[in-house]
């Protein structure tokens, strides 16, 4: 196999134990005989998987007894939808950092007032705002605490006056998060948890219940908490995988471990960023993310993108150009990726330095 750095930003780089486990379940799950994916989703060697994921989601976020953690189909994109159905009676609180929190904006609107408290969309996303007030009449507050496609992240877990509600789909398990201050965080599992195709919520039990319209049964949280994620089939590879993922991130030392890791990466690149006259960041140092990492040329350097382009795949690198509503390259160096990945970009753009300086 060709040796490829991915930097890749969602499906991306997972752990090869993870995958090596996948390949081995594929042909034999669990001694029986059969694929993970031939199996009854209500046997109980299946019925031990989901167990062994929920009780590692647990484990590893330190997720109070109060919450229930969901595993469910149609992308963070549904829970868009599902929040506001669930948990908006009248008015809700959003706060507006990148193309993702703009999206559950617009699906949140369906279903009663939205407000948006603060947006950076005048800057390109380019920093989290920071003044703003949010109504305390709010049902809840939303934010999006990393935006994948701006590289800017919310590091820390904020004192919101109405329930908080997260999209953490790209920074989910990459640092210890206080569970307890949130109501709800959701996220697609194919940024740092797993491939595409199961979601995660977890969710505090008792907010449910509390608005007046009725709920399709698949939309509503409560049917997924009563049927332990298994009121129709759920999916069963994603899950597996997932597992894996998490029992390698506890081998590691679970969140704790890997924040410390995570930090390491994302500074190594940053400092290379602000120390190689070619390239400069584009968001506010404060708001760096540390799973995204975007940049572009600098000034008088631009005429040179595509060139570095091509330059960094003769050497490897895969999935670092930006997305396409901000151009420039993005290095999306989620838990999987290795501290050695991030060297050999830095490698490659120090030589691409030589070359034209
Ligand atoms: C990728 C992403 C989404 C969309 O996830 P899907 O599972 O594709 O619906 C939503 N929010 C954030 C922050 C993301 O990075």
């Amino acid at each position: 196999m060709k040796t490829t750095y991915n930097f890749n930003a969602g499906p991306c780089i997972l752990p090869r134990e993870a995958l090596q486990a996948g390949i081995e379940a594929l042909q034999d799950f669990s001694q029986t005989g059969m694929s993970v994916i031939e199996v009854s989703h209500r046997s109980k060697e299946w019925e031990a998987v989901m167990n062994e994921c929920r009780a590692l989601w647990k484990e590893l976020l330190h997720i109070p007894d109060n919450y229930e953690v969901l595993f469910l189909g149609g992308g963070a994109s549904l829970q868009f939808c599902m929040v506001p159905m669930n948990l908006m009676e009248k008015k809700a609180a959003y706060l507006e950092t990148g193309v993702w929190a703009k999206k559950a904006i617009k699906e949140a609107k369906v279903f009663g007032e939205v407000i948006t408290v603060a947006s950076s969309a005048e800057s390109t996303f380019n920093h989290i705002p920071r003044k703003y007030i949010i109504p305390s009449d709010a049902d809840y507050f939303h934010i999006t605490t990393n935006n994948t496609i701006y590289g800017t992240e919310i590091k820390t877990d904020m004192d919101s006056p109405v329930p908080l509600v997260a999209d953490m789909s790209s920074d989910i398990m990459s640092r210890p998060v206080d569970v307890s201050k949130y109501i709800l965080i959701y996220g697609g599992a194919q940024k740092n948890v797993g491939p595409a195709g199961v979601t995660f919520v977890i969710i505090r039990k008792d907010i449910l219940g509390k608005v007046s319209r009725h709920i399709p049964s698949m939309l509503n949280y409560q049917t997924h908490i009563d049927g332990d994620s298994m009121f129709n089939t759920p999916p069963v590879f994603p899950v597996y995988i997932m597992t894996q993922t998490l029992k390698w991130l506890k081998k590691l030392g679970g969140v704790e471990a890997i924040n410390k890791i995570n930090t390491e990466k994302a500074d190594m690149l940053y400092a290379e960023i602000d120390r190689n006259p070619l390239f400069k960041g584009t968001v506010a140092k404060e708001d760096r993310s540390v799973m995204n990492v975007c940049f572009v040329m600098s000034a008088g350097y631009e005429s040179l993108e595509a060139e570095f382009m091509e330059f960094a795949k003769s050497r490897g690198m895969a999935g670092i150009k930006g997305h396409r509503s901000v151009g420039g390259f993005r290095a999306s160096i989620y838990n999987a990726c290795p501290k050695e990945n991030v060297q050999a970009l830095i490698n490659c753009m120090q030589e691409f330095e030589k070359l034209h300086k």
